[in-house]
């Protein structure tokens, strides 16, 4: 199938070890819920190979091709849900997907982190051992060991990232972070909108290999008060010029037009509860950005705005917006992100 096309992936994409006949094909309609973030998925047994979006069997949840205009090299996957001719749920790709196409000539590229914690059939969070929650210096970033299930998530994460490859998504690397039971991975660099369309994927593909596991992700950014730091998605962005030899220029423009907007309304994009999770994260403490005190940095990790050390060095790259909610909709905080980068100007 074609690159990325998780969707029709799914079932017979090596994550179980037992091959589909020959003669079937698994697709899975994978559908965006009611809360913008998490997912359904119905799965059908075909006889032949689709090869388009009209091929595709209907299903109750009735699927709309939520592009309209542009050619899309992959519209299996963007399909809007809906009951009785309605969207169910707003799909805000195709705002996000207008808002890119106005920084075409750019090349935007997206690199984006996620960071996750594990929680376990009681719905707890996993690796908590009594005396963590006391800790007010957490070294688990890159840890090995250290905690009875350590083990267990590793193997979640590799896996993850194994499926992710074959699923033909842009995966960049795995990481142990900083609590107990927490993990981050990264996407990309892609340009335009694949870095988003990698995540959503990636997501539901990180939910079916923890389900494997009997293990659930937590995607809150701030799952209990006693987690510090939090989680996270990290938006890492840079344009053709900002690549170039003396690109930091850019890179220091297009933070100061971030900085111009009105940061309230930004933050609002960020989170998939409008800002209300997400600042229980921002405190300012623990490697986490301050809410109410916007912030630019080298190598800060307090910073909202980053330029991470080796751009600094090299004078040319990206940046890093490192607010947003672990659960965000990426969607709506690319094309804010963007909005604010590239024109000065709020979503
Ligand atoms: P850190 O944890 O130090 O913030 P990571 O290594 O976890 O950084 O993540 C770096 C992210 O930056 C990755 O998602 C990667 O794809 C992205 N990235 C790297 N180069 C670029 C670039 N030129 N433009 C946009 N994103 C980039
Ligand atoms: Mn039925
Ligand atoms: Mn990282
Ligand atoms: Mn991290
Ligand atoms: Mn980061």
């Amino acid at each position: 199938m074609a690159t990325g096309s998780a969707l029709v992936t799914g079932i017979g994409s090596g994550i179980l070890p037992i091959p589909v006949p020959d003669d079937k094909i698994y697709v899975d309609y994978i559908f965006l819920n009611q809360t913008r973030f998490g997912f359904c998925m119905k799965s059908k047994i075909l006889n032949f190979e689709p090869k388009c979006l009209k091929d595709y069997p209907g299903s109750d949840m009735v699927m709309f091709d939520s592009l309209t205009e542009e050619k899309d090299p992959r519209p299996e996957m963007w399909l809007v849900p809906a009951t009785r001719g309605e969207p169910a749920v707003v799909n805000m790709r195709r705002p996000c997907l207008d808002i890119l196409a106005t920084v075409k000539d750019k090349q935007p590229w997206f690199g984006i982190e996620q960071e996750y914690f594990l929680e376990d059939n009681r719905g707890d969070l996993v690796g908590w051992l009594a005396n963590h929650r006391n800790l007010k210096l957490r070294d688990f970033y890159g840890a090995v060991g250290m905690t009875p299930t350590a083990a267990i998530e590793r193997e979640i994460a590799e896996v993850h990232s194994q499926a992710c490859l074959h699923a033909g998504i842009k995966f960049a690397g795995i990481n142990r972070e900083d609590s107990p039971g927490q993990w981050e991975y990264q996407i990309g660099p892609t340009e335009g909108i694949a870095a988003a369309d990698d995540l959503v994927m990636s997501r539901v593909l990180l939910d079916r290999v923890a389900e494997m596991y009997g293990y659930n992700v937590n995607y809150l950014p701030k799952p209990v008060e006693y987690c510090l730091p939090g989680s996270g998605v990290h938006i890492n962005f840079s344009t053709e010029e900002m690549r170039q030899e003396g690109g930091i220029k850019y890179i220091r423009a297009a933070m100061e037009r971030v900085a111009s907007v009105d940061q309230d309304k930004l933050l609002e994009c960020y989170d998939v509860k409008w800002g209300e999770e997400n600042k229980k994260r921002l405190t300012g403490q623990y490697y986490v950005p301050d809410v109410s005190n916007f912030r630019m940095g080298v190598a800060d990790k307090w910073a909202s705005l980053r330029i991470p050390p080796l751009v600094a060095e090299r004078n040319c790259g990206y940046f890093e917006e490192r607010r947003p909610s672990s659960n965000c909709d990426i969607y709506t905080a690319i094309a804010a992100f963007t909005k604010a980068a590239m024109f000065g100007e709020n979503y």
